[in-house]
């Protein structure tokens, strides 16, 4: 692993910076008071080339990677993670089509989704009843003479009220019988879906969370991504590729949260010195961790689970962490509800969550251990 970032890398890096400094940084607050979906952010996210950032250029990708990835995810976090979580999304999205797609979904729908044609796309994977176990899904596309028929119910659906295009997972009925779960690509206009009202969840505001209602919904039947029956797999490939993106989301949190506390002078006085200097050294262990994570994956490993599971259960846990031990060290008036360390604070809770709880990874890199034997 090249522990140097090349010019590509420093360069999107160097984009998601000033583009988040000009414009997404300055309106997080307000952006989470308002609870504002941040299509104007996302639209120069698109513009910048940073909602398809391991996508094909031919697709309208930048074609920069998965390190200059996590990159330009780490930026957009530290200015606003709610912001951060919508991009991380679009590009998962965008990247399970472009890989798994055919040529006729490729072109429709991914440089949509590259160039901002679309806001965002959504993964529609967790239901009321089955989040950790996602095998478990109550979703059911069935075929028909006119296509796929497909009820159910998704929860938890990031940017699912805005999204132009949505991965829907769903068991599967052909002629009575049943070949497991597939993945289908629904257009959110077609009659019979409905979306529930935002959640309201104590951070990340500006991203949007809602359930999804399939009742009878219509959709063609050259509509399945990938191989039918084979859409469980897709999902956990999916996740790992993810699980990256919420790490690099986790540190910029945590990022944030050191610089300011560094502003308001913490690290200064002997008493915080100790712990602040751990602080930034464990941030810097998730860096290295989410980026060779990030690195497996680009330079094509078969098998990346592992590490993208450890970065995404030290990350996030780092940086729930640090955003609450900043907040201590800055003091009282940094949990005022709006002080952006208590939004950080908040902010910072769902990256334990989503893309496979805690307990999750933890689950994953043992079975991994088990298999496979330490490194
Ligand atoms: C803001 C937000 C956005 C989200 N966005 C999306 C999205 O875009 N698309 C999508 O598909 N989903 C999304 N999700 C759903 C998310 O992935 C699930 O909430 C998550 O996987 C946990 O599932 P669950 O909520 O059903 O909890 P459960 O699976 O019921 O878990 C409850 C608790 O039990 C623990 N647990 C469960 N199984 C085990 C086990 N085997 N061993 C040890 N502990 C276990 C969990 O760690 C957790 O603490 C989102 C969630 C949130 C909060």
């Amino acid at each position: 692993m090249n522990l140097q970032l090349t010019p590509t890398q420093r360069d999107v890096q160097a984009r998601a910076r000033e583009l988040c400094g000009e414009h997404i940084a300055p309106r997080a607050l307000l952006r989470d008071a308002s609870a504002e979906f941040p299509l104007d952010d996302l639209r120069r996210l698109a513009d910048a080339g940073l909602m398809g950032v391991n996508i094909a250029a031919e697709l309208g990708g930048l074609e920069a990677g998965v390190v200059a990835y996590s990159l330009a995810v780490q930026a957009v976090a530290k200015a606003d993670p709610a912001v951060a979580v919508t991009m991380a999304v679009n590009n998962m999205v965008g990247e399970v089509l472009a890989y798994f797609g055919t040529d006729a979904q490729k072109q429709e729908l991914v440089p949509k989704m590259t160039s901002g044609e679309f806001s965002s796309g959504s993964f529609c994977l967790s239901e009321p009843g089955s989040g950790s176990d996602a095998a478990g899904m109550l979703t059911r596309a069935t075929r028909t003479s006119e296509g796929w028929r497909i009820n159910g119910t998704k929860a938890w659906i990031t940017s699912g009220a805005y999204a132009g295009v949505f991965l829907v997972w769903a068991q599967t009925s052909v002629d009575g019988e049943d070949p497991g779960i597939s993945l289908f690509i629904v257009d959110p206009t077609l009659e019979g879906i409905s979306v529930g009202p935002p959640e309201e969840k104590m951070g990340q505001h500006a991203s949007n969370t809602v359930s999804l209602a399939f009742d009878d919904v219509l959709i063609p039947a050259d509509a399945v991504l990938g191989e039918l029956g084979k859409g469980f797999r897709i999902a956990m490939m999916a996740l790992d590729g993810g699980r990256i993106g919420i790490a690099s989301q986790s540190i910029g949190i945590a990022d944030a949260a050191l610089e300011l506390a560094t502003e308001a002078g913490v690290g200064k006085h002997p008493q915080s010195a100790d712990a602040f200097e751990m602080m930034h050294a464990r941030v810097e262990a998730a860096r290295q961790l989410t980026l060779r994570a990030a690195w497996l994956k680009e330079s094509g490993s078969s098998n990346f689970s592992r590490e993208a599971s450890m970065a995404k259960l030290m990350a996030s846990e780092v940086a729930n962490e640090v955003a609450r031990q900043c907040l201590a060290l800055v003091g009282p008036a940094a949990a005022a509800y709006d002080h952006p360390l208590a939004k950080l604070v908040r902010d910072a809770r769902v990256t334990r969550i989503y893309e496979g709880t805690s307990e999750i990874q933890r689950v994953v890199i043992a079975r991994d251990l088990i298999r496979n034997g330490a490194a």
